[in-house]
């Protein structure tokens, strides 16, 4: 292990250190894409307003425009003067006694306060009858209520959703200014792992973390590159270690535990970096390795950043995908551009119960299940931190306080989705 490594932190406290890190960080260049190219980006630029929202007094409702006060009592008889469809002009004024019928995305007329329902009619002739009474302002919403012109919609940072990419369409925008996604690094080290389609020999193992790892950086908003396999050896693997600090992050994979061969703390050492923690009271995950190296021309790595930020998470491939997403992925989100995100646990409750040692914060595969407000969990069942098999089933990871031995069925436990 490396000098300067220490003990294990506290999940909380290896949490915040990364978060304090992110925090400082940022992305650097930015492009232009298609707003059906950006779902998942983080938008480079500040979306406002170009006209009110909505632009012009609109209908909610299919009905009659009327006066409020024509309906103080009812029933009451409305004279129908016209009918005002969505996407027509229109002239029409509502006077005293008189109604327009109208359709939902309709501009409601001058005079009109509120559209009743056609629900609460009945039309007879050119008159309609209203059943109920009706406040002023009901299914109809004022010009600038959802947002005055000019008035900021989107900020920079925001990862683009859904919900961003109407707010864009609505503005006129076809193209986004968003942040170029950063290089993140990868390169798995083991003298046992192979290639995914070489043939492994009885006592080698296919190389799934790398691509494991890029699945979450891409998803985390990276690019991810592979670097090829390292083998457990000092120079091969400091030399991959050099080309993977070209990335923007480096995500190391296996070589972190106290095994006579794991050398990856050794390298990145003797390269002249900094560890901010080197293991962590978690399981799986607890040799997570956090740190970065100074860049300059003087030093082994030379870049435009300060910093070059690099994680060594243990290589057992559970611990791999677990601790990208309680540690990595701030990282990756802040050098893409994005304002920074607390980590929220979801609840559930547990289906049946948990026996553990007590003393490591446990992220265990389970099964989400149940519907509506009942969420149901129960821990998947697993050999341990190299069971993918047990992991692909699962779809997130049920949360054990460091404090609990045992849990009981019933009880309503914290979780992190996947
Ligand atoms: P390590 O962290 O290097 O001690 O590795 C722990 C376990 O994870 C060992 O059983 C390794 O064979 C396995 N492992 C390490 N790296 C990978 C990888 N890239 N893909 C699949 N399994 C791995
Ligand atoms: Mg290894």
């Amino acid at each position: 292990m490396a000098a300067n490594s220490t003990g294990p932190i506290s999940f909380e406290e290896a949490r915040h250190i990364v978060e304090e890190h992110a925090s400082h960080l940022g992305a650097n260049d930015t492009e232009e894409v298609d707003l059906l190219d950006s779902p998942g980006r983080v938008i480079a630029e500040s979306i406002a307003a170009d006209r009110p929202f909505p632009p012009f007094l609109r209908a909610a409702r299919d009905g009659y425009a009327v006066r409020a006060a024509d309906l103080a009592q009812v029933p009451a008889k409305l004279r129908v003067i016209g009918e005002i469809k969505a996407g027509a002009d229109s002239d029409l004024q509502v006077g005293p006694g008189q109604a327009v019928s109208i359709m939902t995305g309709a501009a409601a007329p001058p005079g009109a306060d509120a559209v009743v329902m056609v629900e609460y009619t009945t039309l007879r002739g050119q008159e309609v009858e209203v059943h109920q009474t009706i406040e002023p302002g009901v299914n109809i919403v004022p010009i600038g209520s959802e947002a005055a012109l000019g008035e900021q919609l989107l900020d920079p940072g925001m990862r683009i959703d859904p919900a961003a990419i109407a707010v864009a369409a609505s503005t006129g925008k076809s193209r986004l200014r968003v942040f170029k996604k950063p290089r993140v690094g990868i390169l798995a080290t083991g003298d046992e792992i192979v290639f995914i389609a070489a043939r492994p020999r009885r006592y080698q193992i296919r190389n799934s973390n790398s691509y494991s790892l890029a699945a979450q950086i891409s998803a985390a908003g990276g690019q991810p590159e592979l670097l090829p396999v390292a083998p457990d050896e000092t120079n091969r693997l400091r030399e991959l270690i050099l080309q993977g600090l070209q990335s923007d992050l480096l995500l190391l994979s296996g070589g972190v535990s106290l095994g006579k061969y794991d050398l990856v703390e050794q390298v990145l050492s003797e390269l002249g970096a900094q560890f901010l923690f080197t293991s962590v009271a978690i399981q799986p995950g607890k040799p997570t390795v956090f740190g970065n190296i100074k860049c300059g021309a003087d030093t082994a790595v030379q870049s435009g950043h300060e910093h070059k930020y690099f994680f060594g998470l243990p290589g057992n491939p559970v611990s791999t995908m677990v601790t990208f997403d309680l540690f990595a992925k701030p990282i990756i989100e802040a050098l893409a551009g994005m304002q920074p995100r607390k980590l929220v646990f979801l609840r559930a409750q547990l289906k049946t119960e948990i026996k553990v040692k007590p003393g490591l914060r446990r992220f265990l595969p389970a099964v989400l299940s149940g519907e509506f407000d009942t969420p149901e969990v129960e821990l998947a069942r697993w050999q341990g931190s190299g069971d993918i098999a047990a992991t692909a089933r699962a779809n997130c990871y049920a949360v054990i306080t460091p404090d609990r031995d045992m849990i009981q069925a019933g009880e309503w436990i914290p979780l992190v989705m996947r």
